[in-house]
């Protein structure tokens, strides 16, 4: 049962979000009211509508499709050519701007860092930018020889002029020997970068099966089977979380023969379908390709978080479970090892970051699953919200947050703004275009996309720069400065 004070609580808060929505005219009132809420324990998800059309003018934080697309899921496959294919602006904007590391030799055997773009001009949109396509493919085959595909990533006019880029990958596929995969992610389709991953993963699905079941037949798959072999997907090894991920799981035994897709290759993308488990960390942007998995190959796939000690343990434990007991003998050994030197991260940390807030707003998957590294710190979440998860996740967002907690989908930047405003909370952890409006209120901020240049915080070694990093934020001494000493309000600070 909800205890009176927490009852007040949520009647304060659901107060302020009536507060809030004052500003707007009727007709975008009704519509952002549905996406606001406040968790009350026991309900099955956040009671917010999701995944809806962004309202017009309220400036939202969400992206395209094609971020989905070539931002997220395929950019990161660092031996394929990824072609930005129309206008110049999305391939640069978006250039090397996500911190999927990779290890390779850019420009030779790699391409994640660089920008391939068809740099539509004012006759390709008059006359259609296929041929010029076909001649860029033919231009990456001379100067990239060790490329091992290419996609072509549309942005806005490739589908408003009827290109047919399915017909010029085919052929260009064919002549190559190599996938060419062509991937229609403009940024009209959808509400958010979430259509994005769909296309993304059916495109996926759509050239990579066929190659995997072609190799299957002839017995021609690039690498011998064993009972231990792991896809690790949906992690785009931000910073290294992948690398900080695959580390424990091959510690306790298990052969990562996938990742997808951060430092992924074309040949794990085919591998990958032929593991014995499927370990997903972002749901939201690989949930379709696990059922397709599932479907076609009746492929188990679970959802695991490696952020935090305590959520990791419990990972761990339930991955080991899927397996023999020599497995799950080596997941105990993992837990112990790393148990002393995450107590000694905690020990350190903890009591300087203890009783802290903290209001998140990120993608589709952190909003929740970094809720537990938060709070083997003591620092408790009071707010959090996703630019564009989807009723799914807002069910699973419930395991994660206590009573009263503030929900915001696709929050604008007003409501964001008042909500901080009203609450106060000790940190914002949310991304680059929030960054440096909250911290001119004077409020710590982590970014949780980009880690803020920092990172992994995934796993064992990743919580302790985690911690770390908090502690850089919240302690800075620099808080206690905001104010002129000849006007000094009161200083929001705690002294390093
Ligand atoms: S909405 Fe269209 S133009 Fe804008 S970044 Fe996305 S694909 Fe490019």
């Amino acid at each position: 049962m909800t205890p009176p004070e927490n009852k007040n609580i949520i009647e304060e808060h659901k107060e302020l979000i009536k507060d809030v929505l004052q500003a707007y005219p009727e007709k975008s009132r009704k519509k952002r009211e549905k996406h606001l809420n406040v968790h009350e324990e026991g309900k099955s998800d956040c009671g917010v509508k999701s995944n809806i059309k962004s309202v017009p003018g309220v400036m939202t934080a969400r992206g395209c499709a094609y971020a989905g697309s070539k931002g997220v899921v395929w950019g990161p496959i660092k031996d394929m050519v990824h072609i930005s294919h129309g206008p110049v602006g999305c391939g640069y904007w978006s250039w090397s701007g996500r911190r999927n590391y990779y290890v390779g030799k850019t420009g030779v055997d790699s391409f994640g860092t660089m920008h391939f773009t068809s740099d539509f001009q004012e006759r390709d949109i008059v006359f259609g930018g296929d041929k010029k396509l076909t001649k860029i493919i033919e231009e990456i085959e001379e100067l990239f020889p060790l490329n091992r595909g290419i996609s072509v990533q549309s942005e806005c006019p490739i589908g408003l002029i009827g290109d047919d880029i399915e017909a010029v990958a085919k052929k260009a596929a064919k002549q190559l020997n190599k996938p060419v995969v062509p991937v229609r992610c403009e940024g009209f389709r959808g509400v958010s970068q979430s259509l994005g991953h769909h296309i993304a993963n059916d495109a996926l699905r759509d050239h990579m099966f066929p190659r995997f079941d072609k190799a299957k037949k002839e017995n021609a798959l690039t690498i011998e089977l064993g009972p231990y072999d792991i896809a690790l997907i949906g992690d785009y090894n931000i910073g290294g979380d992948a690398w900080a991920s695959r580390m424990l799981l091959e510690e306790m035994g298990l052969r990562v023969v996938a990742q997808w897709s951060g430092d992924g290759t074309v040949n794990e993308l085919v591998n990958g379908l032929a593991a014995k488990l499927v370990l997903i960390h972002c749901y939201r942007s690989m949930n379709y390709i696990c059922r397709a998995l599932e479907e076609a190959y009746g492929m188990p796939w679970m959802e695991f978080n490696f952020f935090g000690p305590t959520k990791i343990a419990t990972s761990l434990r339930e991955i080991a479970a899927k397996f023999d007991s020599k497995i799950q003998e080596n997941a105990e050994k993992v837990i112990a090892k790393y148990t002393p030197i995450m107590n000694a991260v905690v020990e350190k940390y903890r009591p300087r970051l203890e009783g802290n807030t903290v209001m998140l707003y990120v993608g589709g998957l952190r909003p929740r699953h970094v809720v537990p590294a938060f709070e083997d710190l003591g620092i408790k979440v009071i707010g959090t919200g996703y630019e564009f998860g989807h009723n799914d996740d807002y069910k699973r967002t419930t395991h994660y947050i206590d009573n009263a907690t503030i929900i915001y989908d696709d929050v604008t930047a007003y409501e964001f703004e008042e909500f901080v405003k009203a609450k106060k909370p000790d940190l914002i952890a949310s991304g680059i275009k929030e960054k440096y409006v909250f911290q001119k209120m004077g409020l710590p901020f982590r970014q949780m996309h980009s880690w803020d240049y920092s990172g992994p915080y995934h796993g064992y070694d990743g919580f302790a720069i985690f911690a770390r990093d908090m502690d850089i934020a919240l302690n800075s001494p620099t808080w206690g400065l905001v104010n002129t000493p000849w006007n000094k309000k009161e200083a929001k600070t705690k002294v390093a």
